[in-house]
């Protein structure tokens, strides 16, 4: 993974099959489809990769019980499948999780539990667990923490977590040993046409500031909320003015301690005021609480929570839970931006009802955009990106299937290796590497800890397999302290800093991340 091997790797292709931009899960999903069936793949990531929306999803891998209320069946069809092949593919990061939904209103428990078996009934092979009716007792049991006055009894149903940025890693690394070219800090400035077609790019590394003329038969611009700017580049040189496609739309998650949600069950409020769904889910020894709807039309890298957000998460989880979360407790705040594919007449500035389904739209000269949809479907838009650019024949037929169904992401155990993956809810630690986890103990550092569950052997893991260039990438998404508690995080950051530049990484950016990590906390009094 060192650096000036990747861009010489880079220019020994001179014409790429796919040159993609998007470095989450999008993207990622592309390039690792494209590459297994033997295409020539370079993806340009202007941060790092999943530093977008990619590392700030719920952690759900899941058919979405919410679309179902909706009545969007073939939707949640399509997830539930992806969902079961994800939790096969990568066991390390992807795993089953019981949810449970307590009721207070005589009605809940059938009607929901009845919605539940129908969601059961949809996954049919792909099924991971069987609802269950509970009596109040058995809530209790699960989430002992849950308000007991009232309680009636609720439903328990089964999905999927997954740790989003680490995945995206594993899928980057994946693509690379099948011979794609995958650089994060490399952003895409500007495209290149020919007779109206689109033959490539100019790409520029953010640390060298060295610039790239990339040719490619086919650009696939997967950049989350950001695509209309890449279309606009098109269009600036092709066909003259787009429409926008996306409404991006605002999710805050609070993270609190275990003692809120001490057990292994995540808990789903069914109905919050303003008619969504609120998760309170444990993940890596803490416990995850969202998300909120809101519209935004700035598209910041950095979104911050409104106010309003972080009030509207504590109030509704204080309705469930019998001791309320106050903003003291908040150990991180994180922010991602859905990228909803806008619908073709807006009736409202809700976006709580717009469709979480992948669009795919090519241009007159050729840009292929992929945007909507959600991490649990990457692998399937991926597939579908595949179909159309063959479909439009911006690429040639591969003699290789798609393979990406049957797949183990690196550090998967193979079909033959016994394995038994610590849960997810469970404190990140060496487990999180998977089969990989004995590499760490080839590294210098392995036994010394930084804190409970992060060596310095795992900084240097970040550097050398994971390409890791800051204290950011480290903190944020090698290892996710700094989205489980900011304050820890920052208190480590002068000492990551110190092994990156041991690593011989010259400026780990050690003060920028030091501003961002106290934009993740809370400030108690407003
Ligand atoms: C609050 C919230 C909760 C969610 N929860 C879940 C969940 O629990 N389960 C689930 O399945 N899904 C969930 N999702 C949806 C899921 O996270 C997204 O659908 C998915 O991450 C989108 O990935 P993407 O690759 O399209 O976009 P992104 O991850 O944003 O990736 C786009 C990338 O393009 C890069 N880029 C932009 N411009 C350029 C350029 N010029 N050159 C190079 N790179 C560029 C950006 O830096 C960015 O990294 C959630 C989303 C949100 C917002």
């Amino acid at each position: 993974m060192q650096r000036p091997a990747l861009f010489d790797q880079l220019l020994a292709t001179d014409v790429y099959d796919l040159a993609i931009i998007g470095g989450g899960a999008t993207g990622l999903g592309v390039a690792l489809d494209a590459a297994t069936r033997g295409y020539k793949v370079v993806l340009l990531e202007s941060y790092d990769f999943a530093k977008g929306t990619s590392s700030r999803a719920t952690k759900l891998v899941h058919g979405g019980v919410r679309y179902l209320a909706q009545g969007n069946l073939s939707l949640v069809r399509e997830a539930l499948r992806e969902r079961a092949v994800l939790l096969h593919n990568a066991p390390h990061i992807a795993q089953p999780l019981a949810f449970v939904m307590p009721s207070y209103k005589w009605w809940e428990t059938t009607f929901y539990g009845i919605g539940l078996m129908l969601y059961d009934l949809m996954a049919g092979k792909s099924a991971i667990g069987s609802t269950q009716f509970l009596n109040k007792q058995q809530v209790l049991d699960r989430l002992p923490q849950v308000r007991s006055i009232g309680l009636l009894g609720g439903v328990q149903y089964w999905d999927g977590q997954f740790d989003d940025a680490r995945l995206a890693l594993k899928i980057a690394r994946t693509a690379q040993q099948k011979g794609a070219t995958v650089l994060n800090y490399c952003s895409v400035e500007s495209l290149e046409h020919q007779n109206h077609k689109l033959s490539g790019l100019i790409c520029k590394d953010a640390e060298t500031g060295r610039v790239f003329n990339i040719k490619a038969k086919c650009v696939i611009n997967a950049t989350g909320v950001w695509v209309d700017g890449i279309r606009a580049m098109d269009a600036n040189t092709s066909s003259g003015k787009i429409e926008p496609m996306v409404t991006p739309s605002q999710g805050v998650h609070l993270v609190v301690d275990r003692t809120f949600l001490s057990k292994d069950f995540a808990m789903l409020v069914p109905s919050t005021q303003d008619g969504r769904v609120l998760f309170a889910v444990p993940w890596l020894g803490k416990v995850i609480l969202g998300t909120t709807d809101t519209p935004r039309t700035d598209l910041p890298i950095e979104p911050m929570a409104f106010a309003e957000e972080v009030d509207f998460i504590l109030n509704e989880s204080a309705r469930y839970l019998s001791k309320a979360p106050s903003r003291a407790d908040v150990r991180s705040v994180w922010v991602g931006l859905r990228p909803l594919v806008k619908p073709q007449k807006t009736t409202s500035g809700n976006t709580k009802g717009i469709s979480r389904e992948h669009t795919i739209l090519i241009s007159e000269s050729g840009l292929v955009t992929v945007t909507g949809g959600k991490w649990t479907t990457y692998r399937v838009m991926a597939e579908d990106v595949l179909q159309q650019c063959l479909d439009s024949r911006l690429i040639t037929k591969s003699d290789k299937l798609p393979m990406t169904a049957d797949f183990p992401l690196v550090g998967a155990p193979r079909s033959n290796e016994s394995y038994s993956p610590i849960p997810l809810t469970h404190k990140q630690g060496p487990h999180s590497y998977g089969t990989e986890q004995s590499l760490l103990s080839t590294l210098p550092g392995s036994a010394l800890w930084l804190c409970e569950g992060l060596s310095e052997a795992m900084v240097r893991f970040a550097v050398r397999y994971e390409y890791a260039r800051t204290v950011e990438d480290m903190l944020a998404r090698r290892s996710r302290l700094l989205f489980l508690d900011a304050a820890l995080a920052l208190e480590l950051s002068d000492k990551v800093a110190a092994i990156l530049m041991s690593e011989k990484i010259h400026n780990p950016q050690l003060e920028v991340f030091k501003t961002l990590a106290q934009s993740y906390m809370l400030p108690t009094s407003r």
